[in-house]
């Protein structure tokens, strides 16, 4: 094939980056603490608002690991997880060896549904065990209804561990993404709407606790001039180098959430006058997302007989990724013994859904592929 591919999401460099790496090198600040970790935080920090502590960590994983330790869930412990989510949400919970209960996302937004949220709240209690944890997530950028998945975690004093990891520069009424919790994880894996080629931060609420957080990630070492400790630890925290990458992106980070939103807008317009196609979009003012990622569902019934696996197919044999959305944890196989609740809302999604190319370093000459695939699958 002669043709470059097109990726889903690629990285996409502002300038700056090395300018910080650099500074990491001449410095000899190449370890995981130092001027560009400080730097990242307090940039995060700054954007964020809403009295957000940060803690830069290696990965998103590890952020929602440490989330749950925070929150004291232990082996044997129940903790809700929107099941439509990349498996990352979930597998921390195993790390504790605690279960998961997975719940069904609602059309909307695609996120957790409160009604079921509610209803497997009760029918644990009922069954002799308060969950411990509820980890919703913003998938593809897309606020979850956080006013109505707040109220029941209130009613039921169930501390929400918000999984940031795709919605960094969304928001919800106003409010930035990666601030609802009571705990709040990002992610900057390569694939993400910024990269710090791999990494992740914690969001805490208070200073105490995000120490503590720092503390568990860089092996629970007591304060004692040789190695003490009296808790487990773990290695989890981003390197000055990684950190200096951060520190450059958060430059751009804007600039590359209006690019991404062009994105949508242009396959908004691309499938504006066909049926059986709909692009994935806020369902009202209140939500504004950084559309991490743009998603089509489609509806062969009503798309001339064109599936979506059709269309990936033909996207790939013209070296154009395209990806389904992801398979909701409670239909994986690691996850079959689990509760689950709610109906085939994420199933479907699942079924008939296709991410496209969005990242924020698409060419005019890219979009005009993708543009003229699509309308020959059409
Ligand atoms: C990427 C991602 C994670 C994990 O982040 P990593 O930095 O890759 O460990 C967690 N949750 C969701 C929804 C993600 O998309």
């Amino acid at each position: 094939m002669s043709t470059t591919k097109i990726w889903l999401s690629s990285p996409h460099m502002g300038g700056n980056e090395l300018k910080y790496v650099h500074e990491a090198f001449a410095t000899n600040w190449v370890a995981p603490l130092g001027p560009n970790v400080t730097g990242f935080e307090t940039d995060l920090e700054s954007y964020l608002g809403q009295n957000s502590f940060v803690g830069a960590l290696s990965s998103g994983t590890a952020a929602l690991h440490l989330a749950l330790i925070l929150l004291d869930v232990k082996r044997d412990d129940e903790v809700i997880c929107q099941s439509m989510t990349f498996s990352a949400s979930a597998n921390p919970i195993v790390y504790q060896g605690a279960k998961p209960i997975f719940i069904d996302s609602e059309s909307e937004t695609w996120n957790m549904c409160p009604i079921a949220l509610e209803e497997a709240i009760q029918d644990r209690i009922s069954k002799g065990k308060k969950p411990k944890a509820i980890i919703a997530v913003h998938l593809y950028g897309m606020p979850f209804k956080v006013d109505e998945i707040r109220k029941i975690a209130n009613t039921y004093q169930i501390p929400i561990v918000e999984d940031s990891a795709e919605s960094l520069g969304s928001t919800y009424k106003g409010q930035k993404c990666g601030t609802f919790g009571d705990i709040s994880i990002l992610s900057f894996n390569g694939n993400k709407i910024i990269t710090t080629s791999g990494g992740g931060a914690i969001v805490c609420k208070s200073v105490e606790q995000k120490n503590k957080a720092v503390f568990l990630s860089t092996q629970a070492r007591d304060n004692a001039p040789h190695y003490q400790h009296s808790e487990i630890g773990y290695n989890y925290r981003m390197s000055n180098i990684c950190a200096g990458i951060g520190r450059g992106q958060m430059e751009i980070l804007t600039n590359h959430v209006n690019l991404r939103r062009d994105m949508h807008d242009f396959y908004v317009n691309l499938f504006a006058n066909q049926d059986g196609i709909t692009v994935f979009s806020e369902p009202n003012t209140d939500y504004y997302s950084n559309h991490w990622l743009s998603c089509i569902v489609v509806n062969p019934d009503k798309a001339n007989g064109l599936t979506r696996e059709k269309l990936r197919l033909q996207l790939e044999s013209e070296n154009i990724e395209s990806r389904p959305l992801w398979k909701p944890m409670h239909l994986q196989p690691v996850f079959a013994d689990c509760p689950y609740y709610g109906g085939t809302v994420a199933e479907r999604l699942f079924q008939n859904g296709l991410c496209l190319p969005s990242g924020s370093n698409l060419s005019d000459d890219d979009r005009n592929r993708i543009e003229s695939v699509i309308k020959t699958a059409l």
